[in-house]
């Protein structure tokens, strides 16, 4: 039984702005202001995410994650580098080579790993694989926190990886498109998950947390941030009416909607998953923020989306994914589990037929 057609499961941004983000722009639009980050909101939204970050970070608004991920990493390779990253990793799969346009030419070694995850010990092999002059010198290693399959990286692993990056001289990029729903879930301070590990860049999700638009770049590493106002002016990311990026992260990182959007998206997930179980559908990825990856037949797949439920496959895991977002709700939830049961296979071929 559909109950909000259009919206479900497809994605994390398929939902609206969160309440606290709208009133943050709707705020924003009362007075003019400077241009081009000179106003207000983006001085205050920098100054708190230096504050969650307990860090004296540079922060930069953008109009996408993309733009981000491949600015930061265009700040730290030059053409004849690589980057080291799952191969699952959206830089790799979801991007349109941005990454190597922005770096002219730097290629990313793929890392198989578990989950979507990559380790240290992935990270050493990789960077000493190739160390000829006829082969891309290993220069920055990307993960992605929350990874693409819903897993979080622990703290033991992300220290791993600092350590890995240190000791073959790479640069630390963080793909934080879903960092709340990583940081609600492993509950430490933020600062634990990032520049304590050695992150040296964490690009940091504002959309699929409940922003119209707009991620950031935040360095810890601040001499990678070298003018790097000129690359995003350059990359066409610096908006003029700036406060529109910024003052919805106001919103966000006041009393912590960031967090408390991210919790919820991934208690639905939780809910879901269980539910799903609970039907004997295998899940095909521990789920530990807000990806639910549900191993439907291709009969029960067809059927659901026949009932007008929408979400995708994903590439990497081969099974249907789920995506929950602040805005999913329980009934919503219940409502696909329904269909679930109603469309399992096992009631098809059942003795009553
Ligand atoms: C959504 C997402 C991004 C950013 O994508 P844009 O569409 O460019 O905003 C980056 N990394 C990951 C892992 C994502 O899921």
């Amino acid at each position: 039984m559909l109950i909000n057609p259009g919206c479900q499961f497809a994605s994390d941004n398929t939902a609206g702005i969160c309440p606290e983000a709208m009133s943050a722009l709707i705020k924003a639009n009362d007075d003019s202001a400077k241009p081009y980050g000179e106003d207000p909101w983006s001085k205050q939204a920098t100054d708190l995410i230096r504050d969650l970050f307990e860090a004296d970070c540079d922060v930069f608004f953008t109009f996408n994650g993309t733009a981000a991920n491949a600015l930061a990493l265009s700040a730290m390779c030059q053409s004849h580098h690589s980057i080291l990253a799952h191969e699952w990793s959206h830089v790799e799969t979801d991007e349109c080579g941005a990454p190597e346009f922005f770096c002219k030419g730097s290629k990313i070694l793929l890392i198989a790993g578990n989950d979507g995850r990559i380790d240290g010990t992935k990270v050493s092999e990789t960077a000493i694989s190739r160390t000829d002059v006829h082969f891309p010198k290993a220069r920055a290693v990307s993960v992605t926190q929350s990874t693409e399959v819903g897993t979080v990286y622990d703290l033991e692993t992300l220290q791993g990886i600092g350590e890995s990056a240190r000791k073959h001289e790479l640069h630390y990029h963080m793909d934080g498109a879903r960092f709340a729903n990583a940081m609600a879930t492993l509950q430490v301070a933020p600062s634990e998950v990032t520049w304590k590990r050695g992150v040296d860049v964490l690009c940091l999700g504002g959309t699929k947390n409940g922003m119209a638009v707009g991620d950031c770049v935040v360095f810890f590493n601040r001499e990678l941030g070298q003018e790097f106002d000129y690359r995003c002016k350059q990359a066409g990311q610096l908006a003029s009416k700036m406060r529109f990026l910024s003052a919805p992260w106001v919103g966000m990182l006041t009393d912590e909607a960031w967090l408390k959007n991210a919790g919820h998206a991934n208690q639905m997930a939780k809910l879901l998953s269980s539910g799903l179980e609970k039907l004997g559908i295998r899940i095909a990825a521990p789920v530990e923020s807000n990806a639910v990856f549900a191993d439907f037949s291709v009969e029960q797949t067809v059927s659901l989306r026949e009932r007008g439920w929408i979400f995708y496959e994903f590439d990497g895991i081969a099974t249907p994914r789920l995506m929950c977002s602040w805005k999913t709700t329980p009934e919503e939830v219940d409502a696909f589990l329904t269909d679930c049961r109603e469309t399992l296979p096992e009631q098809n071929n059942g003795p009553h037929h």
